[in-house]
């Protein structure tokens, strides 16, 4: 695998003012307990601090990322960073990277670790076409690696102190060795901790470099409340830039703080809200069908459709018919709204100039919105297609609904 970082907004400063980057909270728990981290929030090795992502399944990571793409096209990047360790949720982040890349095969996916059970996932990643690791290393000598970790959970064991930095540094370095062997680029990420591990950082440097990374980014240690280290001061300016100075000759640095823009794109999406929608895959519906007498307005009641005109919108917004389907006969209740259900189960929405209550909500049970509204069928449906507000369009298409908004004779929804 050919390591690919120009367009990857966690490994090249230029590109991540051009490209987007989402991260899919699907990974909750995780295997190690760093002494800087407060797990009422979010991994810090690549996350804002004190953020706290509501944790998604995979099918609503999925749908988030629909989503985010609809308002964002730029988003070039997925990221699974937290907010545990993606490998101490294995099923959730495999699944959720399978589903993004059935879906967006052209897409970067990337993945932040604190590099313990990643190992055994490296082929499937290569396989997934991830191109991009990150692994927080804060130690290569476990004496140090023991005042840092807490403890470190591994195979069902629990390991603390000394055991538990040997063996996290080991399996670190392991996977950093077989990432390169793969052919991933891989960052490592730093946390700078004064009067812990603010000289041997130039040692983890080093190493890190000797086995390949790409590049390194320097965090310092930022303070939360009820964390180990709570009494520790932060790094000064002027210490990190010192220590990136002093490694900067054997490995290149990133400068940047990712946190300034790594939830950008969610900003106008929320995680909580899509942790709301079902976990089962939403019927893909494109189109949208519509009752006219000639073609030209929506005009006709639901009752009295004979064929439904069905459109969709193309990239470039153009409102495009896409054929004419026979209405089920009229009579026989609500197995003829079932039928048409049926008949419309690529639908998202029928647009009739009015609908009795019965067959509205046969077609709402099978997932198919009613709307009454009367006017110019393009100028209609391209409105719903781009979200617009449904009674700003009901007022310019001067509609005048009744209290059930039936304007048929009443007679033909049986
Ligand atoms: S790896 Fe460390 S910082 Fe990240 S969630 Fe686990 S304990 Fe917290």
């Amino acid at each position: 695998m050919k390591p690919v970082i120009a367009n990857h907004s966690s490994f090249n400063e230029a590109s991540r003012h051009q490209f987007g980057r989402i991260h899919l909270p699907v990974a909750p728990k995780c295997n190690i307990q760093c002494n800087y981290c407060n797990r009422q929030y979010d991994c810090v090795h690549e996350n804002p601090p004190g953020i706290t992502s509501r944790v998604l399944a995979p099918q609503q990571a999925l749908q988030y990322l629909d989503q985010a793409m609809a308002l964002s096209p730029h988003i070039t990047t997925v990221a699974i960073t937290g907010p545990g360790d993606p490998f101490a949720n294995p099923d959730a982040t495999m699944e959720t990277l399978r589903l993004v890349r059935e879906k967006y095969p052209w897409i970067s996916l990337c993945i932040a670790t604190n590099g313990l059970a990643i190992l055994p996932w490296i082929d499937t990643l290569a396989a997934l076409q991830v191109n991009h690791v990150t692994m927080t290393i804060n130690a290569v000598d476990p004496e140090i690696g023991a005042e840092i970790y807490a403890w470190v959970q591994y195979k069902k064991k629990m390991y603390r102190d000394l055991n538990a930095a040997k063996l996290l540094i080991k399996k670190q370095l392991e996977a950093l060795k077989r990432l390169k062997e793969a052919g991933f680029s891989v960052k490592v990420n730093s946390i700078i901790i004064p009067g812990i591990n603010d000289i041997h950082v130039i040692t983890v440097a080093s190493k890190v470099a000797e086995l390949g990374a790409d590049i390194l980014h320097y965090l310092p240690f930022y303070n939360t409340k009820e964390i180990v280290f709570e009494n520790l001061t932060e790094p000064s300016a002027e210490m990190v830039r010192e220590i990136q100075h002093a490694t900067s000759k054997f490995i290149p640095q990133m400068k940047h703080y990712l946190w300034s823009m790594a939830h950008a794109e969610e900003m106008q999406l929320k995680p909580a809200e899509t942790a709301a929608l079902p976990e089962k895959t939403p019927v893909y519906r494109p189109y949208i069908a519509v009752s006219s007498l000639e073609g030209v307005m929506i005009n006709q009641h639901l009752g009295e459709s004979e064929r439904f005109l069905i459109y969709t919108m193309d990239a470039t917004g153009k409102c495009t018919l896409v054929n004419a389907r026979k209405a089920p006969q009229a009579g026989g209740g609500e197995q003829r709204w079932n039928e048409l259900a049926e008949t419309l189960s690529d639908c998202r929405t029928i647009l009739v100039s009015g609908a009795g209550e019965a067959p509205k909500k046969v077609l709402n049970r099978h997932g198919i919105e009613v709307i009454v509204i009367e006017g110019v069928i393009k100028e209609i449906v391209v409105g719903i297609f781009l979200g617009q507000d449904l009674q700003e369009l009901i007022r310019k298409s001067q509609i005048h609904a009744g209290s059930s908004n039936c304007r048929g004779t009443g007679k033909k929804c049986g």
